[in-house]
């Protein structure tokens, strides 16, 4: 029996942006593949980053594949090309989002968490389900198991070569957007954890990246894990700010943290997250930035998601709060999202129900791109608003002293794309585009079928033909989809 593991990362680009997602490659992909090699299966692990052909496989009997929304056309094109015999299996955060979607490219969906009796239970073909999903792991193969797959997706870089690590599953904190809102959060085993750090102290100065949404649930764990083996070598994780307290601060410098992941999301909401349960907008921002500048004193790289435009924005406040923070703390990286409502989370049914999602294709979840009807801002201001939060956060970034390293980060972010919103900032002047983001028309305007074609690059003919023809559900109401012959 052959299986084969493919795990999609990127949309076709650029060389150098590629690279960089190869070392973005999941967890869980690898611990399938270990899975199905511990088993008695041949496996075949890949891994697609952007550059060249979409992977080949030789007839598999299964091939599982994991996604995002935004590349899912890909993984659809992938499976289309299977023969018969081949079981098709999608997980990750494509398969929870649209699992009905899926059924129509994949025999199986996994929309839920899996562990290692699910894998192998549909490697014995005994499922018969085609959504089905089980409960968390209790374990993941060790990084020893992994390492032959780490080395297979991210060959061997001299630079900016990361490993994917997990302490833990799920977080279930319930903000609106997030695709793990509900997802129950447990501890893998810190024993684990410890003999993973152990083999890497041996065998690689490689720096570590915790995957896991919310690593601060169990910080001090993670710490007495990582001073026990007397771990030196740079690593990063994502947390929430209020787990950042100044003793674990300097346990975070000692073991020699160089980058945190903060979700700050909104001045006007999701104080929860920031250890504010009811405050003002400058409260919160008082409150953020002083804290932000005790963990910049201990460590170099921080990351501070905001979103822009949530529904409880209103007015200049917020705007011209995240205008300071990008100003006044610069070394402090600013990551700006539109929101994306995701199929299934609270935020796309209470927006659902509003009439304030456009039909866009999957494709354009991503940066830069805005899917949803603002609440109180028109479209044009939202965007422009983003347009000058982007060049307000490339001005401060240049006046920054940050090190080589982190200019080169956020060189290669940038490198390629040019600014996706000013982009569309420069379209909204079209008719068609107005009236769609006003959600008075349902018809894709062909500004976003250019887009199309040069997003998917080599795969986009392939992809809109498979999209049109399979009752294309990008985000809702598909029967009113229109694809221009032009497009086509
Ligand atoms: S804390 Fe992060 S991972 Fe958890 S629900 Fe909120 S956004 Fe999602």
């Amino acid at each position: 029996m052959n299986v084969a593991v493919l795990e999609i990362t990127s949309l076709p680009t650029s060389g150098l942006k590629s690279l960089t997602a190869r070392q973005f490659t999941s967890v869980f992909p690898q611990a399938i593949a270990c899975w199905a090699k511990a088993a008695g299966y041949d496996v075949d692990y890949q891994v697609y980053s952007g550059t060249g052909p979409l992977p080949e496989f030789n007839a598999p009997d299964i091939l599982f594949v994991k996604t995002t929304s935004q590349c899912s056309v890909l993984a659809y094109l992938v499976a289309a090309r299977q023969p018969a015999k081949t079981l098709t299996v999608i997980g990750g955060p494509h398969a929870i989002c649209h699992p009905e979607e899926c059924l129509n490219h994949f025999d199986v969906v996994v929309d839920g968490p899996c562990n290692k009796e699910l894998i192998l239970t549909i490697c014995r073909r005994e499922h018969t389900d085609s959504v089905l999903h089980s409960s968390s792991p209790t374990a993941i193969p060790s990084v020893k198991e992994r390492w032959p797959f780490i080395q297979a997706a991210q060959g061997r870089l001299p630079f900016f070569s990361v490993i994917g690590m997990l302490s833990s599953v799920g977080c279930g904190n319930g903000c609106a957007f997030c695709i793990d809102w509900n997802a129950r959060w447990n501890a893998l085993p810190l024993k684990l954890l410890e003999a993973d750090l152990q083999f890497l102290k041996t065998h690689t100065r490689r720096p570590i990246l915790f995957q896991d949404p919310n690593v601060g649930r169990h910080l001090d764990m993670v710490l007495d894990t990582m001073e026990s083996v007397g771990w030196k070598n740079r690593w990063a994780f994502e947390t929430d700010l209020q787990s950042l307290t100044p003793l674990r601060l300097s346990r975070l410098k000692r073991t020699n943290c160089v980058g945190i992941g903060i979700g700050i999301e909104s001045w006007t909401d999701y104080g929860r997250k920031v250890g504010l349960s009811q405050c003002t907008p400058q409260q919160k921002y008082a409150r953020v930035t002083e804290h932000l500048e005790q963990v910049k004193a201990h460590i170099p790289l921080i990351t501070a998601n905001m979103m822009w435009p949530n529904d409880t924005d209103e007015g200049d406040l917020p705007v011209e709060l995240t205008k300071s923070l990008i100003r006044d703390h610069a070394d402090i990286w600013c990551v700006l999202n539109f929101p994306t409502a995701y199929n299934r989370t609270p935020l796309h049914k209470r927006l659902k129900k509003e009439n304030r999602l456009l039909p866009l294709p999957l494709v354009f979840q991503v940066n830069g791109y805005i899917s949803v009807i603002p609440k109180h801002y028109p479209t044009n201001e939202a965007i422009q608003k983003f347009v000058e939060f982007e060049i307000a956060s490339e001005t401060a970034r240049k006046k920054a002293k940050q090190s080589l390293f982190i200019k080169f980060v956020s060189w290669i972010y940038k490198h390629g794309t040019g600014s996706t919103a000013q982009r569309l900032l420069a379209a909204m002047d079209q008719k068609e585009m107005k009236l769609f983001h006003e959600g008075r028309s349902k018809v894709i305007p062909q500004w976003y079928w250019q887009e199309y074609r040069q997003l998917l690059g080599p795969y986009a003919k392939a992809a809109l033909a498979l999209e049109s023809r399979t009752a294309f559900t990008p985000i809702e109401n598909a029967d009113l989809i229109h694809i221009p012959q032009s497009a086509q």
